[in-house]
């Protein structure tokens, strides 16, 4: 691409860009009208996360988009879009008004849940979600809650109180892609995390790098150190699963294990891993 751009990029690079704001502005229009007129564009799809041991133990929800105009949205394009558009907490509310649901009708399940910093230090989150699930006789321990740095970053005090809150209403709470992006680890004993993610690229490195592989374990030894479980992301291999199996990991979660998928293929996924486990 870059190349048979060659002596006229400076032409083609501007027409680039107007066309690249022009698509967000574009999309961000279509997520605002989905968010207000067509909520059933959105849909969660669930991915599980087993012990090391094979057992199912939850499943990630995963918002997913499929806008009339445009397709299939990746997540990490509209949930970003809807960072900056100030839709986040409404494509918050949606995707945990159907995990709620989804709980209530599955009693044998538990889930993990993205949530972006900026619903996590909206002033009601925590109260809202608390009633809406008392509402629904949902324990808040059947849910996980996961977070970034970013959300540490932005302000660690208010974040450290909004932590706490959650783990006082009963909620996990995890740190997500871990190692990446700052990593501090100062934040972890000053925070109520009882749940580190390590993140998918890490993991995918320590099959080719001896010195991530020394990471990935010292990293690991951290967190029990700390009492926090480790979820590893990303696994795609038997050989990967080996690897983690090894060096502690508690849980796992990948493309090896199970991609994300509809709630109704879940629970036959669910009977088989325990099925296999038991054997
Ligand atoms: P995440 O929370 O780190 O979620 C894991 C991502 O890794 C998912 O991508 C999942 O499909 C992908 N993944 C899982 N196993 C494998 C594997 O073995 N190989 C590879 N290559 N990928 C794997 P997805 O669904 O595209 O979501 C991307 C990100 O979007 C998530 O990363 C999360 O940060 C964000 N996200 C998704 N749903 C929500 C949501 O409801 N709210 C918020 N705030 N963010 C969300
Ligand atoms: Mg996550
Ligand atoms: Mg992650
Ligand atoms: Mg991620």
């Amino acid at each position: 691409e870059g190349k048979r751009l060659g002596g006229r990029a400076p032409v083609a690079f501007g027409a680039l860009i107007e066309e690249g704001v022009r698509n967000a502005l574009v999309l961000e229009r279509a997520l605002r009208t989905a968010l207000a007129a067509r909520p059933e564009e959105f849909s969660v799809a669930y991915q599980p996360i087993l012990g090391i041991d094979g057992r199912f133990r939850r499943a990630e929800a995963l918002a997913r988009w499929t806008s009339a105009e445009h397709g299939e949205v990746p997540p990490d394009r509209f949930i970003a879009l809807a960072e900056k558009a100030g839709l986040v907490i409404d494509l918050g509310r949606i995707i945990l008004g159907r995990v709620r649901d989804d709980l209530a009708a599955d009693a044998g399940l538990r889930v993990s849940v993205n949530i972006s910093s900026l619903q996590l230090l909206a002033p009601d989150f925590i109260a809202d979600l608390v009633a809406d699930l008392r509402a629904r006789s949902i324990d808040p321990a059947r849910i996980q809650v996961e977070l970034t740095e970013s959300v540490l970053v932005r302000d660690p005090a208010q974040a450290a109180r909004h932590l706490h809150e959650l783990r006082a209403a009963g909620f996990g709470v995890a740190l997500d892609d871990f190692g990446t992006g700052y990593s501090s680890v100062a934040y972890l004993d000053q925070l109520s995390f009882d749940t580190l993610k390590i993140d998918r690229s890490f993991v995918s490195e320590v099959r080719h790098s001896p010195k991530r592989h020394a990471l990935l374990r010292t990293m690991i030894q951290m967190a029990h150190g700390l009492d926090l479980e480790v979820v590893c992301e990303g696994v795609e291999s038997e050989d990967d699963l080996r690897l983690l199996a090894e060096l502690g990991c508690d849980l796992v979660q990948g493309f090896h294990l199970g991609r994300p998928m509809p709630v109704s293929e879940l629970s036959a996924l669910r009977l088989t891993a325990s099925d296999r486990a038991a054997a």
